[in-house]
Parts: C-alpha cells; structure tokens; sequence
C-alpha cells in the first residue's frame, strides 16, 4: 500500500482471472457509475495471471481510462493475492474491493460510501438475493456464515461478499493470503474497528466461468481455524502451552508428594499406588507442553515477520492518474 495516501481519494480494487468479455462492460459500468460521485477515484485492476486475453484488454482500457491502474501477475496466484496486490498499489484512503464478473453492482458503491461517512470503518456488502446455484454455493455458503460469525463473534451476514468499503488504516498490518479476504472484517473488529453491513444487489455472471466450486468451503473453514489460532495466540502462546506445562508439573510434585507420604507414613510401597505413574506421565507432557508452546512461538513470530513479503510476482504494471 502507498506510503502516503491521499486523503479523500477512493481506490477500487479488482482481481480479474480469465475474464476477456467482462472486462469492457466492467469498465464502462464501473466508471459511469464513478463519474457520478463526487469524489476523486482510482481504480486497480490486477490480471491474475489470465492465460486469455484479459491482460490485453485491460491494457487497452487503460487508453481509454487515465484513471485505471493495470497490474499483471506472472501466473495465476489467486483472487485474496491479487486484491493483496491492489491494495498495495491504491493511493487512496478508502479501499472499495470488488469482482470483475460484475456480479457486483459498481451502482452500490455510494450506499457503502454512505456507511463510512457515519463514521464506521468497515462496510460490507450482503448479497441478500444472492444470484448463484442455491446447492453448490448459496446454501452452503449460509452454513458457512452461520460458522463464521459463531467463532469469530463478529455478526456479519455474507463474508464472502467482496463488495466491501475499508478505511486504509483498518487494512495495515497483515496480510492476506489463501482464502483470507473474507476475514478482513473479523481482523478489523478484533482491532477496534466500527463495523456493518449494508444490502447490495448481486447479478448472475453473464460471461466467463466462476473459478470455484463446493471445494472452496473446505478452503474456507480451514483459512478460518488458521484466523482463530493467529488471534488467539498473537498475544503469546508460550504463555498458553507453558502455563499447562507448569500446571502439569505442580499435578507432578503433589503426585510425588503423596506417593513418598503413602510409603512413609502408611507403609504402601511406590509400586503398590498408580501416584508415580501419574507423575511420570505429567513430567513427560509438561515437558512436551512447553516445547510445543517455544515452536508456536516461533511460528507466530515468524508469521508476523513475513507479513511484509509479498505472494504475488509482477509481470507489469500500467499506472493510471487518480481522477481529480
Ligand atoms: N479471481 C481471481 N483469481 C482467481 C479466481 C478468481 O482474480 O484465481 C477473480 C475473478 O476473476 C472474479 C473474482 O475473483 O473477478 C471472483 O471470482 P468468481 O466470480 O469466479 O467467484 P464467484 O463469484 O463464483 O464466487
Ligand atoms: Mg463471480
């Protein structure tokens, strides 16, 4: 993301993957309903790698668009990379993450601009009438929100929407990778941020293909449990492992304890009382208790120091002049 961003200026991010015939009604679209808000605008667009003529066509969109960035991938990294991307390259203050298949509606952009004027941090949208296949994706899908929101505590109705409005400042300090752009206001609102949601229509796709089938859910879930452990241990999880361990030693002593007073005071031998066993036992998890909590505190510390790396390769990138 830009160092210094603009105050006032609104970024649009789009990741496209293979989506040759959406990019010309996506632009025309987009930017007509651009031009009808007051605001200075930019939008990105990042080519995900597209093996059709994606990349070209956003170059050539560029000719006609002084206000549109193009970013090209090496090769297809995945749609949380590629809005990873854009959002590294946004100049603006407000980042307004979309598709590119217009299944999203550019017209709802002021409705979520709204929101953020009344002082929230993070909108998202929620496809009420969600326009996919209700067995493979919208039932699914709703299942998933319900286990979402229930872990996370953060009530959301439709986190894979990615029609969404972010202030920048809600957006540093992670980054997203696997299936994680969903999660960015479970993030935010763990942080402090004021979130909400506001209804926004959703469009069937009208051309190209969606990239996803049932499978993405089982993505999801997991990309979820990873979320839960981050946050849970960002604090320390040497505490949380090393606690238990300490825990099982004190179990330990008082086991050892009670064994030698059996032997000495009621004359039962060690052999006869399952009390040194059960102290064995606690020494050995303990130990490995504490081991466990040093290697995920090493993982955790490593987690957040490769924050800053990226996980996408440019191939190009077309810079656009944010609109005045
Ligand atoms: N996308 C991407 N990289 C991928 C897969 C998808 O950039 O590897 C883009 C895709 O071009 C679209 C958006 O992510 O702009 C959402 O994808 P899709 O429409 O296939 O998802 P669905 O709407 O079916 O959930
Ligand atoms: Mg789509």
């Amino acid at each position: 993301m830009s160092d210094t961003p603009v105050a006032g200026l609104l970024s649009i991010v789009i990741p496209l993957y293979n989506e040759e015939d959406n990019v010309d009604p996506l632009c025309s679209a987009l930017f007509d309903a651009l031009t009808c808000l007051t605001r200075p605008y930019e939008v990105i667009m990042v080519d995900d790698g597209s093996s059709d003529a994606t990349a070209q066509r956003l170059a050539a969109a560029t000719e006609c668009y002084r206000a549109l960035t193009v970013v090209t991938f090496r090769r297809n990294v995945g749609q949380t990379a590629a809005m990873m991307a854009g959002i590294d390259h946004a100049q603006g203050d407000i980042i307004i993450p979309m598709d590119g298949d217009l299944q999203n509606d550019p017209r709802d952009i002021p409705l979520l601009l709204a929101k953020l004027d009344e002082g929230f941090d993070v909108v998202s949208g929620w496809r009420k009438e969600r326009q996919d296949d209700a067995l493979t994706r919208t039932f699914p899908s709703k299942i998933a929100n319900w286990l979402i929101s229930t872990v996370s505590g953060v009530p959301l109705s439709d986190y894979g929407c990615t029609l969404k409005a972010y202030r920048r400042e809600v957006l540093s300090g992670y980054r997203l990778y696997g299936e994680m752009h969903r999660f960015v206001p479970i993030y935010a609102r763990w942080q402090g941020a004021r979130i909400t949601e506001v209804p926004v229509r959703h469009h069937p796709r009208v051309a190209g293909k969606s990239k996803y089938g049932l499978n993405r859910i089982i993505k999801v879930l997991l990309d979820l449990m990873v979320v839960k452990f981050l946050t849970q241990f960002e604090t320390k999880p040497i505490y949380v492992f090393g606690g238990l361990g300490f825990f099982l030693f004190v179990v330990a002593f008082f086991s050892l304890a009670g064994g030698i007073w059996l032997r000495l005071f009621e004359d039962i031998h060690l052999n006869q009382t399952p009390l040194m066993l059960l102290s064995a036992m606690c020494v050995i998890t303990g130990m490995m208790c504490m081991l466990l909590g040093l290697v995920a505190e090493l993982l955790v510390r490593i987690y957040f120091e490769s924050q800053g790396k990226t996980n996408y390769t440019i191939k190009s990138v077309i810079r656009g002049q944010p609109s005045a």
